[in-house]
């Protein structure tokens, strides 16, 4: 199953994405994390990327698009991928679409996490994230069992740049004018379900579950 996570940023989809994919036994395909990653290795495109992530910006569609087409390819994507931060615009859209055709493939269901603004800011103000292994955690919500060590590997948990507040206004600005357009997307489509971010993680966990399922 061919699955996309869309919601504003701070809606939940990391989290989210990582416990589903683990529940369904597909991969988690995080274009965030693949940036982040590669920021740590220093790789050209990691740096590339970097100027457009500390401003709250998007990483031009034609990289992203690179990127994920490279992924998806690989073995572990063949029965199917949970993909979290892609599609970001309709032009992504598009290209993910011609790419899944031109393999006999398509997206069969697009999990929209909707989300109040009230709901948003606290969680992107209080996010914290390993630098090692990607867990994210709150420093309300969900703390490390010790402050700035994550639970999962024992690396150092920090606050990503771009979820500072000044950085924060941005994306979602640049969310409201380029991402939101992908929910009418694929509602044409027929292929969108509405999920209520604004319960409790197990709450939304099982709506998004039971969609997936049915
Ligand atoms: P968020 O918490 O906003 O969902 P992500 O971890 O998904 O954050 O993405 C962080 C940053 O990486 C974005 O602000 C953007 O700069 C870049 N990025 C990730 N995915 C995309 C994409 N599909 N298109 C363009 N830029 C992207
Ligand atoms: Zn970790």
């Amino acid at each position: 199953m061919n699955v996309i996570l869309l919601g504003p940023p701070g809606a939940g989809k990391g989290t989210q994405a990582s416990s589903v994919s683990k529940d369904l036994g597909i991969p988690h395909v995080s274009t965030g994390d693949m940036f982040r990653e590669n920021l740590k290795k220093g790789t050209p495109l990691g740096l590339e990327a970097k100027k457009y992530m500390d401003a709250g910006a998007l990483v031009p569609d034609q990289v992203v698009v690179d990127m994920v087409r490279d992924r998806i390819a690989k073995a572990d994507c063949a029965g199917g991928f949970l993909l979290d931060g892609f599609p970001r615009t309709i032009v992504q859209a598009e290209k993910l679409d011609a790419m899944l055709a031109s393999k006999q493939q398509k997206i069969d269901m697009v999990l929209n996490l909707a989300c109040s603004p009230k709901t948003i800011l606290a969680r992107l103000t209080g996010r914290r994230v390993c630098r090692a292994c990607g867990a994210i955690y709150h420093v309300r919500n969900m703390p490390p069992k010790k402050e700035g060590v994550c639970d999962a590997c024992g690396g150092e948990v920090y606050q990503r740049n771009d979820d500072k507040e000044e950085t924060i206004m941005n994306r979602l600005d640049v969310y409201n004018r380029q991402t939101a357009d992908l929910i009418a997307y694929y509602q044409q489509r027929d292929l969108l379900k509405n999920v209520n971010a604004d319960a409790p993680r197990e709450q939304t966990e099982a709506e998004m579950l039971a969609a997936l399922r049915a």
